[in-house]
């Protein structure tokens, strides 16, 4: 007997006929001994639906009572699953997150979970009920309804897992496991059998919406084995999540190409190159909460600099309203330009620590397309490049082909 874990994602369950088909693959697992914890996502389009909602009433809505709204749709779609299964013949029982103390932080909108109180399931478990699980919400400390961030479904399935020390947990999703690229942008995209922790974690944090990236993080601090598969296929292993990079006995170069369509870049030009110049700027962005991604200083020319950094889109107008108004006369900057239409690329491969010549081989076949990058930035096992977001398609495309993703 196992005890299994099972995210569905918003597709997944996009109604009742889905839901149907949701409860059926669980009571296969569950009539075969196991014992199952489903975690659900709200309906697609529904988390959505409830934030527009929401904008409808407020322009800027209210942390607290907009994570209120936004949670509703995952309690929807756990009630329905164990109606399904109830009226299946089964035992179930759904939860929403604070009902079994999902406990988070109190950062609203993009809460991080700190505990879960397992014994309200493990004593279902052990009375033969299936527990549903809402995803993507949990409960501060002062009893207030929080939610995980987008995606946050993930997270939830690998720490209920965690907390239970499940087996395995599943994220059924609507394609059949981690690609070398979004299938959706390159058909070519090869489905992967097994896929590094380490490699999965800057594949997610790079934009591969797949899995949450503190999902990923969960798993790897608590070790739990996870798996992507297709809640659309009967049948397919899907892709583990493996934490024995030393298995293989050579890891190809580049496991994988991800990108982000979400990110603006900032630049603020001509701002003088003396010490503080990044805390000065960089500073008023963290006070307002706004998380930074790429930083880059150019080299500074006749005691003058460009200092570049990419925020979330959502948060470009923000950011250039604190340049301007509280940096820019402050350092003496020329000039502050801000740029929505960009996209961030990466090759990600822990092969690339043993490997010289990716960069270059990367910036070549980009060069033949005549794509210009504008930012680059390096780690270990990932090269970022931010272009054009109009050619951002073309360039997955063209460097999925370079670095032979397609052959197996
Ligand atoms: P769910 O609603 O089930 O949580 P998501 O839309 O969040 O599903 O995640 C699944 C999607 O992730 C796929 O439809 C696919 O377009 C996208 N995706 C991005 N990168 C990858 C990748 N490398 N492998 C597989 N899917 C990917
Ligand atoms: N429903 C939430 C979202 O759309 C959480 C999730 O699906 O994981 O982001
Ligand atoms: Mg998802």
């Amino acid at each position: 007997m196992a005890l299994i874990v099972q995210k569905f994602g918003g597709t997944s369950v996009a109604n009742p006929d889905r839901i149907n088909a949701v409860a059926e693959r669980v009571a296969k697992y569950y009539k075969e001994g196991n014992q199952v914890v489903v975690v659900v996502s709200a309906m697609s389009g529904e988390t959505n639906k409830l934030l527009s909602l929401a904008e409808e009433m407020m322009e800027d809505p209210d942390p607290r009572e907009l994570d209120m709204v936004v949670s509703s749709g995952e309690q929807v779609t756990a009630g329905l699953t164990a109606l399904a299964l109830i009226n299946m013949g089964l035992k179930a029982k759904s939860y929403a997150g604070h009902q079994i103390k999902i406990l988070t932080d109190e950062a609203y909108g993009k809460a991080r979970i700190l505990n879960i109180d397992s014994n309200k399931i493990q004593d279902d478990l052990k009375a033969g009920f299936i527990v549903v699980v809402a995803g993507f919400q949990g409960v501060d400390s002062d009893g207030n309804i929080t939610t995980l961030g987008r995606g946050g479904s993930d997270t939830t399935a690998v720490a209920v897992a965690a907390a239970l020390k499940a087996d395995e947990c599943q994220i059924y999703t609507d394609v059949d496991g981690i690609y070398t690229t979004d299938p959706r942008v390159v058909p070519e995209a090869r489905k992967l059998k097994s896929i590094t922790f380490e490699e999965m974690l800057e594949m997610a944090s790079l934009g591969s919406k797949v899995l949450q990236t503190r999902s990923v993080e969960c798993a790897g601090k608590f070790k739990v084995r996870l798996r992507v598969l297709s809640s659309f296929e009967i049948k397919g292993d899907g892709t583990v999540i493996t934490f024995e990079e030393d298995e293989k006995m050579e890891n190809p170069i580049i496991s994988g190409i991800a990108f982000n369509r979400d990110e603006a870049e900032v630049n603020v030009l001509g701002v003088p190159d003396t010490p503080g110049i990044a805390y000065q700027i960089l500073g008023p962005i963290a006070e307002a909460n706004i998380d930074v991604d790429m930083i880059i200083q150019n080299v500074g020319k006749d005691g003058a600099t460009d200092f570049t950094f990419t925020v979330h889109k959502r948060d470009l107008t923000k950011t250039l309203k604190i340049i301007n108004d509280e940096v820019k006369d402050k350092i003496n900057a020329r000039e502050v330009v801000g740029d929505e239409k960009i996209a961030k690329l990466s090759l990600v491969g822990v092969g690339m620590r043993s490997h010289a010549g990716v960069a270059s081989k990367m910036f070549k076949t980009m060069a033949d397309e005549k794509i210009n990058i504008s930012t680059i930035s390096t780690s270990e096992i990932k090269i970022s490049v931010i272009l054009e977001e109009k050619y951002l398609d073309n360039a997955v495309r063209v460097l999925h082909k370079a670095f032979d993703l397609d052959k197996g």
